[in-house]
């Protein structure tokens, strides 16, 4: 018998998500995890699921009153600002109690060779000339880098790309992130001389950085959008405390 019967909607597509859907359903909550739908074969999600956008912050909110959701968690990738306004918007008009879970940015940490960038184009111009680059970003962050013709890039994705990125000179590498020591070896097998990726945080995708420092290596580092003032707790154990204490 669930301890609530009023549903949390957790806004997901990230790991923290998919773990706190687990350990919610696991203490007899009823869950809707939510889902955008850009990953072909997403990890398995305890409770409901629902896929696809809501139409904007006033389908959430839609949303929100016609599926009786008592709280709603932003555990949306800390890049993924549209959704988070939208959520944001929505719980506003509609009175919904609302905690946002983020994992804290990676900091830099001595040995760390980072240049901080803002956007992604900021990220495109600080690649020295004729440099070999890890791009370690999702397929629909890699355009802006066709500008790049005296690069050679290395484009790490998890799925194939329907078309091959629009680069003069590069290879894919199909392949999850590895652990600190295959990280190593993989920067030193391509001879790469420079990393970009985002300020994601979290430990999944930490092992290149860890392997950049230990190699010398720069990184350029696309930190984090600037979030509106929310509530923001950072880990799964923290929003299930804020939930027993918000629904029983
Ligand atoms: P976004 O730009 O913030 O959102 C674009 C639109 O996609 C939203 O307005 C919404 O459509 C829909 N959407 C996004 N997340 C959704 C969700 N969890 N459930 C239902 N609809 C959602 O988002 P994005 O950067 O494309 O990211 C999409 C999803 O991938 C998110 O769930 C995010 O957690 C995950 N993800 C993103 C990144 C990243 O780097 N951005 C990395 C890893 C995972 P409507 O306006 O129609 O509601």
């Amino acid at each position: 018998m669930p301890v609530s019967d009023r549903r949390v909607l957790i806004l997901g597509g990230t790991a923290e998500a998919t773990k706190l859907a687990a350990s919610l359903v696991a203490q007899g909550y009823s869950t809707i995890s939510s889902l955008a739908g850009r990953t072909r074969d997403p990890a398995k999600i305890e409770g409901a699921v629902r896929t696809g956008g809501f139409g904007g912050a006033e389908g959430l909110a839609h949303y929100l009153l016609h599926e009786n959701i008592a709280l709603l968690v932003d555990a949306t990738h800390p890049f993924a600002t549209q959704i988070s306004d939208n959520a944001l918007a929505a719980v506003q008009s509609t009175h919904t109690p609302f905690v946002r879970l983020e994992r804290p940015a990676w900091q830099r940490k001595p040995g760390d060779i980072w240049n901080s960038v803002a956007t992604l184009e900021e990220a495109v111009l600080s690649i020295p000339s004729r440099a070999r680059v890890l791009l370690a970003l999702g397929r629909q962050h890699i355009g802006p880098f066709s500008k790049r013709r005296d690069v050679y890039f290395v484009v790490r994705m998890i799925d194939p790309p329907e078309t091959p990125p629009d680069l003069a000179d590069f290879e894919l590498e199909l392949s999850k992130p590895g652990k600190k020591d295959e990280e190593a070896a993989f920067l030193t097998r391509k001879r790469l001389t420079h990393i970009v990726c985002r300020n994601s945080g979290g430990s999944a995708s930490y092992a290149k950085i860890a392997a950049a420092r230990e190699l010398g290596l720069p990184v350029i580092m696309i930190e984090r959008p600037h979030r509106p003032d929310t509530s923001t707790l950072p880990d799964v154990d923290s929003i299930i405390s804020f939930v027993r204490e918000r629904l029983g």
